[in-house]
């Protein structure tokens, strides 16, 4: 309800957060402390400097709104379930696949606002033709330093709350990392692309700043930002699965 309060989170987005926290929480409250530190977190940096960020990503982001339900489910669903099944198996891959997922998610969205923050000319993590701001598959060094600085407060944080052992901190921040060039990956590649006509300029949006209707232009129609988050978080999971092998 404070989120919501605040214009961080939509009705639906404050319905699903309850959902995903209470999930948590049944596993225990150092997951719940966790999940609630990364929305603190991930919520404040997206606050910083959100007009000028909205100013770069004017023509290929819808305006900046408050986080919905579905984007909730795609962030930290596959770390409530995870989770959840860690505490009532008792297996040490469902603790595992959680704290990966949370890490890729936790880098997606770092690299995503310390990117735009920094502001760097974006280039396509395939190939390295330039991409405007904002538009799924452009990276820059600041937001992948800022990406990787996710991945690595959620490692550091999951030991700190005794949910990891100290030796898993680079196998944790690893798997992030890995989620979050899978989140890269699939943005520049499968995910869907409009395109505005009259500006000839790829955007996400369904309306282009200039007014006019985009069309789909490339990618899955189906495979949208939401669906490509959800993806990254499940390769962050088996990532962490993966590297946690000794
Ligand atoms: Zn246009």
């Amino acid at each position: 309800m404070l989120a919501r309060r605040v214009g961080s989170l939509s009705t639906s987005g404050a319905v699903a957060a309850t959902m995903v926290g209470a999930v948590s929480a049944t596993a225990g409250w150092p997951w719940a402390a966790l999940l609630i530190g990364w929305f603190v977190a991930s919520s404040v940096l997206t606050r910083i400097g959100s007009t000028l960020k909205a100013q770069r990503t004017r023509a290929t982001l819808p305006a900046a709104s408050a986080r919905t339900g579905t984007q909730v489910w795609a962030n930290g669903g596959v770390f409530a379930v995870c989770a959840l099944a860690a505490t009532l198996t008792e297996r040490d891959a469902f603790r595992i696949a959680a704290l990966g997922a949370l890490a890729a998610a936790a880098a997606d969205t770092w690299a995503t606002e310390v990117g735009l923050l920094a502001g760097r000319a974006p280039r396509l993590i395939l190939g390295g033709a330039a991409v405007e701001p904002g538009l799924s598959g452009g990276v820059t060094w600041p937001g992948s330093a800022g990406g990787v600085l996710g991945a690595v407060a959620v490692a550091l944080a999951a030991i700190g709350l005794g949910l990891a052992t100290s030796t898993s901190w680079l196998a944790l921040a690893g798997a992030g990392v890995v989620g979050g060039v899978g989140d890269s990956l699939l943005g520049a590649t499968v995910q869907a692309k409009r395109r505005c006509a009259r500006c000839q300029r790829w955007t996400e949006r369904a309306t282009h700043d200039c007014g006019v209707a985009t069309e789909h232009g490339r990618g899955w129609p189906w495979m949208t930002n939401d669906t490509v988050n959800l993806l990254a978080t499940f390769i962050g999971a088996a990532a962490a699965i993966l590297l946690s092998i000794p």
